[in-house]
């Protein structure tokens, strides 16, 4: 019997017939990758808190030639901290909704893996969870390979500017004369706050200035990462915007 010992966590659970799921599983070794557990609908399974969305588990899998069957599995982080939350719900499920959209099957990410990981455990950390989202978003996309520029004029190359703008075509910062009529105006604390939470680790959150409007630079990450990989906006975005009441 071929058994793989993979680290993972369910992003998605399907019924399959009277008794198993069909479970999405982003793995750090195997990037997202299918998963028959077997028998798994009966609520006297102890498969079942192996199962459970946002728990990271050391799986044993079984791999036949189509698919990854669920033998047994060990539990490394509940990540309760995120149940009881449901705009943390919304926000870490708009994070699987991303990732899955924008990478193949099978591929191996083990850097978003791990920057998923640590922003799961963040959440359970830090109060401004928005920020933490922020964060995740501008570090995923720059993985992607669409780091937006900051330190000088997307367009024309300038350094000094008299204001900033933020333009998705160009990917990153305009100046006052390249800047065009959908382009976004920035403010000094707002530009600063981009800079940060592209080049800050998680564990200098404190550090980055949260007195400007997360919200505007939330919904223009959301923006930049559909720009440039062309995914349709996660229903996730959508409960979370409505619930946060942001237009
Ligand atoms: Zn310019």
């Amino acid at each position: 019997m071929d058994i793989d010992n993979i680290r993972g966590i369910v992003i998605r659970a399907v019924d399959y017939g009277e008794t198993s799921k069909i479970l999405t599983v982003f793995s750090y070794e195997r990037g997202i990758i299918s998963v028959m557990a077997r028998g798994a609908k009966n609520p006297k399974s102890k498969k079942l808190n192996l199962i459970s969305i946002f728990t990271e588990v050391n799986f044993d899998l079984r791999k036949s030639k189509k698919f990854y069957y669920l033998n047994d599995g060990e539990i490394i982080e509940y990540n309760s901290h995120i149940r009881s939350n449901i705009k943390k719900i919304y926000l870490i499920q708009m994070f699987f909704d991303i990732i899955e959209r924008t990478t193949f099957k099978n591929e191996e990410i083990k850097v978003v893996y791990e920057l998923l990981i640590k922003t799961m455990k963040y959440f359970g950390l830090e109060e401004n969870y928005l920020k933490l989202t922020n964060m995740f978003l501008i570090k995923y996309i720059s993985m992607l390979g669409y780091k937006p520029v900051l330190n000088a004029c997307s367009k024309c190359g300038k350094r000094q500017f008299r204001s900033v703008y933020f333009s998705l075509e160009n990917g990153g910062i305009v100046c006052e004369d390249c800047k065009k009529i959908n382009n976004i105006a920035l403010t000094v604390d707002e530009y600063k706050y981009i800079c940060n939470i592209l080049v800050e680790v998680y564990e200098n959150t404190a550090i980055i200035d949260d007195e400007i409007d997360e919200r505007k630079i939330f919904k223009l990450l959301i923006d930049f990462i559909i720009y440039n990989t062309d995914i349709s906006i996660p229903s996730s975005y959508k409960s979370f915007t409505k619930l946060e009441g942001i237009e």
